[in-house]
């Protein structure tokens, strides 16, 4: 642990949120950055009252935070990797750049999940089987197992650093005993769950190919695009949960998945095509972008 005088960091915090602003960078980013790194609280960095504390602890010494700070700048680095933590709905999650950064849209997919559940005739008991396909840090998967606490999660991932990183995340949260991890594809390594999953819930990736190198330079340059690419028009994989998911699910399971603005009439399409599904439905997000889309198995 390392103590920096209150006066020293508020010096430091002034031309560090100067940087921000000259860099296009949200000053807040350092707020954050601090909150998590040191003892000081939003309140007073918001009054920016411990310019005043004789000293404040912190677990990096002021030299560290400096060199982080440059990193981001320089390096255009998401801070969420800087520390290696994001907060995604009440979890603190363990990120590094082998799995996409949680995103707060994604937050409403577990709500919506529960809403979805009221309306079918699935019993949350103990033989409940619930999948997160493409879990990364596996948020989704945690936030399932937190709601649905009955159930066995399935979490799979093709890539095993990300793995790594979501169990680390299912150790650290207790909640280890509730969800199950698999290297794969998709649905590959879940064939003895045939016909038997309550719901499926994804956060694919969706973006087509074309506009990757279009993106801030923070995901581009950083963030997975092995979570990002969804192929030429970005449904590839969604393409291939539309078709292959139904073998899988109760009749009445639920099948509910992120999407890209101006994905969900085809998406919607392709629900109805397949033929298996009833009731397709369209969230937005809390920005009122058509976010989300659910579907049941008939
Ligand atoms: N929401 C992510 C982004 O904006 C994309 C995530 C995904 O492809 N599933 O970069």
């Amino acid at each position: 642990m390392n103590n920096i005088s209150g006066r020293k960091l508020y010096y430091w915090y002034q031309k560090a949120k100067k940087l921000a602003v000259a860099n296009n960078i949200d000053p807040g980013e350092i707020d954050w950055l601090l909150q998590i790194i040191t003892s000081l609280s939003s309140l007073s960095l918001r009054l920016e009252s411990f310019q005043h504390q004789s000293s404040i602890v912190s677990q990096k010494p002021l030299w560290e935070i400096e060199a982080l700070w440059q990193k981001r700048l320089q390096e255009r680095l998401p801070v969420q990797y800087l520390v290696k933590t994001v907060f995604w709905r009440h979890f603190k999650l363990k990120v590094t750049p082998a799995v996409l950064i949680p995103r707060p849209e994604t937050e409403l997919i577990i709500d919506i999940a529960l809403e979805a559940v009221k309306k079918s005739n699935i019993i949350l008991d103990k033989n409940q089987h619930w999948v997160d396909l493409g879990t990364g840090s596996g948020a989704i998967a945690l936030g399932l197992a937190k709601s649905f606490s009955q159930a066995t999660i399935h979490a799979v991932d093709c890539s095993p650093d990300a793995l790594e990183v979501a169990q680390e995340n299912a150790d650290n949260l207790g909640l280890n005993k509730n969800i199950c991890f698999y290297q794969g594809s998709w649905w590959h390594p879940l064939a003895f769950l045939q016909g038997k999953v309550s719901g499926m819930v994804s956060n694919p990736p969706y973006i087509p190919t074309s506009v990757i190198p279009q993106l801030q330079p923070e995901v581009v340059n950083h963030e997975p695009h092995l979570a990002l690419d969804g192929g030429n028009d970005g449904l590839d994989d969604i393409r291939h949960l539309v078709q292959v998911t139904p073998e899988y699910l109760i009749s009445g399971g639920i099948w509910l998945i992120e999407i890209m603005a101006g994905q969900h009439n085809a998406v919607a399409n392709l629900l109805k095509q397949q033929g298996k599904y009833y009731d397709v439905t369209i969230f937005p997000d809390l920005n009122g972008i058509e976010r989300f889309i659910l579907a049941y198995r008939r």
